[in-house]
């Protein structure tokens, strides 16, 4: 018997032997693909003047607020203002419309009928400070000051930075006498922080196109950002460059149940506040489906092949191991919310008084839907899966999830091969942007919707937009410009 054992312990060794040895050579091979991406030409970009007028934009504080009679529309006034005085020359070449109040519709004519135009877009709007934080900011958050390392202000990083970037490469793409074949539209909305039903200033410029007969060759809007990767023994000195192919879908839905109510000392067994806590362990117990689409096996292949080579011995196997990866992945949140429409419960109402037993309680639960999934769908989960079939279910807000924008347009490519050029060392990967943009508005009039603002930016950074100390590195400034001069001269041309 002993003797049988050491021969299938010694078959079972070489065999795993075999593997390991099999899988080492597949971990060293398995590195970026070596593709030639040609090298970067060079942009000239005038950054003191890119700086100088980043911080005139972000001095203008215009704020948007949900209800558009809390709006200052004279702080638009004085940033078209801005903007006309700070681009003489892309205001003497493009045409100019206000849509809705204060939304701008640029138009540069290319000199091409017979190819579909291109737009860049931007949001001239900002979140506002929230009361009580404005002395915490080092400086003042409308100052747009800039002490050298940092330009300081509400709406460095979201977006006045991708705003202004767009200008200045047209500014000084005009000043090289450079005219697009394609037409080049400069599409910036008034409301982009507010919106979630439609009715803003996006969706109106697209219609105004849209009754123009104008169909979008393509769409580049803020989203993805460029994020230094480095992880001790994993991952080394890496960016990744996410481009986002789509945006998940937002709904706010309030769910009631209604009792007799009554004086709390004689409550009976379960008061419908206890009845909804039943409810919201139903719909947290189940969750919605998850699906690893193409984007998410493609977005952790590319990063495993830029791992170190331990590493690498694992992430080699990520096509073997897609079951596991499903499975880790549902545990961590920022992970899962990449992979299923998320269901978080977000607040809860009983009675008036704490002595009055409801005689209606409510919570409200946001639900952020991945592409493919509908407001109608998430009702109907909703009502499959609470077993209290009296429960009153009313959608609050709700925008629907965005479509996939292609990986294989010409506009794709071109972005993945200007973020390549940058730096071998750029990790470029489509990706899932979960909160709101205007970009999905463009949906009727446009297949190849991407998200993408080329600026470099810590998460520490990136965690300060809508926050306290937003602030953006002045030496992320240059390359964005250049990034968007490459961009029109490329996606402009046939
Ligand atoms: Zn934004």
């Amino acid at each position: 018997m002993m003797k049988k054992n050491k021969v299938i312990l010694g078959a079972v060794g070489g065999t795993l032997g075999a593997a390991t040895a099999v899988n080492a050579v597949r971990a060293l091979k398995f590195k970026p693909e070596a593709r030639d991406y040609g090298t970067l030409t060079p942009e000239a970009v005038n950054a003191e003047r890119a700086m100088a007028h980043l911080s005139q934009a972000i001095s203008i504080p215009t704020v948007s607020y949900p209800n558009k009679a809390d709006v200052d529309y004279t702080q638009f006034e004085k940033f078209h203002a801005f903007l006309e005085e700070a681009y003489p020359l892309l205001h003497k070449t493009l045409t100019r419309e206000i849509v809705n109040e204060a939304s701008l519709l640029y138009r540069w004519k290319g000199t091409r009928d017979d190819l579909d135009p291109i737009a860049m877009l931007a949001h001239q709007d900002v979140v506002p400070i929230s009361e009580g934080t404005w002395d915490d900011w080092t400086h003042p958050p409308f100052s747009g000051y800039n002490d050298g390392e940092f330009i300081w202000g509400r709406g460095a990083l979201d977006i006045k930075n991708h705003l202004t970037g767009v200008m200045e490469a047209v500014e000084t793409l005009l000043e090289e006498g450079f005219q697009p074949e394609r037409d080049v539209y400069l599409l910036f909305g008034q409301d982009e922080e507010v919106v979630a039903s439609g009715e803003g200033g996006a969706k109106s410029i697209m219609e105004t196109l849209k009754s123009r007969g104008v169909h979008l060759d393509s769409v580049i809007d803020e989203g993805g950002a460029i994020l230094p990767v480095n992880v001790k023994g994993v991952i080394n000195n890496k960016s990744l460059v996410g481009i986002g192919i789509a945006e998940k879908g937002y709904a706010d839905f309030e769910i009631s149940l209604r009792s007799k109510g009554g004086h709390s000392s004689q409550p009976p067994k379960h008061s419908a506040l206890g009845e909804l806590a039943n409810v919201i362990r139903d719909l947290e117990n189940h969750q919605f489906q998850s699906e690893l689409k193409p984007f998410v096996t493609s977005l952790f292949e590319n990063i495993g092949r830029n791992c170190t080579y331990p590493v690498r011995l694992v992430t080699c196997n990520l096509p073997y191991l897609k079951p596991v990866l499903k499975t880790v992945m549902k545990q961590i949140p920022p992970a899962a919310s990449l992979i299923r429409t998320t269901t978080g419960v977000t607040m809860a109402e009983g009675s008036p008084a704490a002595n009055v037993l409801p005689q209606k309680a409510s919570v409200t639960v946001n639900f952020r839907m991945m592409p493919g999934t509908t407001i109608a769908d998430v009702e109907n989960h909703i009502h499959k899966v609470v077993r209290n079939k009296n429960i009153e279910v009313n959608i609050l807000k709700a925008k629907e999830a965005s479509k996939f924008s292609p990986t294989d347009s010409r506009t794709f490519k071109i972005i993945e091969e200007l973020c390549m050029q940058e730096s071998a060392d750029n990790i470029v990967a489509p990706y899932l942007v979960m909160g709101g943009t205007d970009a999905c508005y463009y949906e009727p009039i446009c297949e190849n919707i991407y998200r993408y603002s080329p600026y470099r930016a810590s998460v520490e950074l990136l965690l300060c937009t809508h926050a306290t100390n937003e602030r953006i590195p002045v030496e992320a400034i240059e390359p964005g410009v250049a990034f968007f001069k490459r961009y029109i001269r490329r996606v402009s041309a046939e």
